[in-house]
């Protein structure tokens, strides 16, 4: 049966100016028409909701689903069987739909266990978002993330083994660890972890089988192999030396050559319970003035949030994003609102699906109360949500 979704104004994911009075036409899960005003079809199921925005569900580019955001998620983790993970997992997947996230790109699980959430989401749009997972990240011996299975020692041939392993269990992403990360004790953020033909071999090897790779890198070394190799996207690209930040011009230059698209992993869901370590509120304002650098280079900055790794960082994190970014980059609330929606999907390759209202895309709908267009703090005031047509809250 049809379904015409009413509201008082809608954001298609991509033009400035809101769509008034639209009304939404819905089919087996997909966008078949979107007209402002008029009348629904003879025999459609009319969800009226009333004086609510309607703009694409939010695309999180960049959770890890297996971590449960408390302040030691990792030890959690370690000290949980699959089972007990699992369970968490279809939590937070269903915490995030809630909140409008229908898209996740899960950048690190452990023993591919996202992908078997996945999988469950798939065939039932009410358990969660639709999953992309990559699986357990590829990274060094002891390396960033080892504890999720994805260690291997460098080397070519053994990083190309390791994407087609990842390719074999059927992910939908490869995740590289080109430089430590804060997550892990004895990692340093600051240094590489792959050599840049290494990371060429990597991807080679992704694209090869009709996989993106992006890149976890923070320091300047490890942001510059991943270019190198070719890299789809840069999670973070921080900057981060041994002890603060120092943005290189010439590495900022090649990324805007090359197109790359930054994940800046910036929501996060206030808490004041939590107070984050000194080392990260002395960094914040230094990473901030690098990203005013990247956007002014011209790269695509893709808000995320690295939603589990923290007491900051709930899964439902994301919507607190867009007006995050507008505080300390600047930016359009559209400008905003593209970088969760069609533009995140573009970063994660779902262009054709998501992350738009229009005929053909699949109808993830979130309705939010006010005007995010006017105000972005208005994306956390949910009024509906909507996965491939399915209404979900
Ligand atoms: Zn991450």
């Amino acid at each position: 049966m049809m379904m015409a979704v009413r509201a008082s104004r809608l954001f298609d994911g991509v033009d400035a100016k809101p769509v008034e009075c639209p009304l939404v036409l819905v089919e087996d899960g997909r966008i078949v028409a979107v007209q402002s005003g008029g009348d629904p079809p003879d025999g459609a199921q009319v969800v009226d909701l009333g004086t609510a925005t309607l703009l694409p569900g939010l695309i999180d580019s960049h959770v890890h689903l297996a971590f449960d955001a408390s302040v030691d998620s990792v030890d959690r983790l370690a000290a949980a069987d699959d089972d007990q993970v699992l369970a968490t997992m279809r939590a937070s997947a269903r915490l995030a739909l809630s909140a409008g996230i229908t898209t996740v790109r899960d950048l690190g699980d452990r023993d591919y266990l996202s992908l078997k959430l996945r999988d469950e989401t798939a065939t039932d749009p009410t358990a969660g978002p639709r999953i992309l997972a990559a699986g357990p990240p590829i990274t060094t011996g002891n390396g960033h993330c080892w504890f999720l299975g994805g260690a291997i020692t460098p080397g070519a041939g053994t990083i190309r083994a390791a994407v087609r392993a990842h390719a074999e269990r059927g992910v939908d992403v490869i995740k590289l660890m080109a430089t430590g990360g804060e997550l892990t004790p004895g990692s340093a953020s600051h240094l590489p972890q792959f050599t840049a033909a290494d990371l060429r071999a990597a991807v080679d090897e992704a694209h090869r089988l009709n996989l993106p790779a992006t890149a976890h890198a923070h320091g300047t070394q490890g942001i510059a192999n991943a270019v190198a190799a070719g890299v789809d996207m840069i999670e973070h690209g921080t900057f981060m030396t041994a002890d603060s930040v120092a943005a290189d011009p010439t590495v900022i230059a090649a990324i805007a050559r090359a197109g790359i698209p930054i994940g800046a992993t910036i929501a996060q869901k206030p808490n004041p319970a939590y107070t984050p370590p000194p080392r990260m509120i002395q960094l914040i304002p230094l990473i901030v003035a690098v990203f005013q650098q990247i956007q002014a280079a011209g790269i695509p900055v893709i808000c995320s949030s690295d939603a589990g790794i923290g007491p900051l960082k709930p899964i439902d994190a994301l919507p607190y994003g867009p007006a995050m970014m507008a505080k300390h980059l600047g930016g359009t609330p559209a400008e905003l609102l593209r970088s969760v929606t069609s533009e995140a999907a573009r970063a994660c390759g779902t262009a054709d699906r998501k992350g738009r209202i229009a005929p053909g895309f699949d109808a993830d709908l979130l309705a939010v109360d006010g005007d995010p267009l006017a105000d972005l703090t208005a994306l956390t005031a949910v009024h509906a949500v909507f996965r491939e047509g399915v209404q979900v809250r």
